[in-house]
């Protein structure tokens, strides 16, 4: 079951996983993956909701399982 986030916690696992951030100039943050091929854009919440959560893990699909929870 995916629970919400922070954006600061999911943030965190994202760099601490290769991410980067592509572009931040829009209403989303968009990151990119390490192997550059995967993409996912987070909203400009506090908090993250597990529709957000569950794209971002189903996204970023080169990452292992359970990087994100
Ligand atoms: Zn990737």
């Amino acid at each position: 079951m995916v629970k919400a986030m922070h954006l600061r916690d999911m943030e965190g696992a994202l760099l601490r996983r290769g991410g980067r951030i592509k572009s931040d100039d829009g209403i989303h943050t968009k990151w990119i993956c390490p192997c550059g091929r995967h993409s996912t854009n987070l909203p400009r919440h506090k908090t993250m909701s597990p529709g957000v959560v569950r794209s971002t893990i189903s996204r970023m699909s080169c990452l292992p399982k359970g990087w994100l929870q």
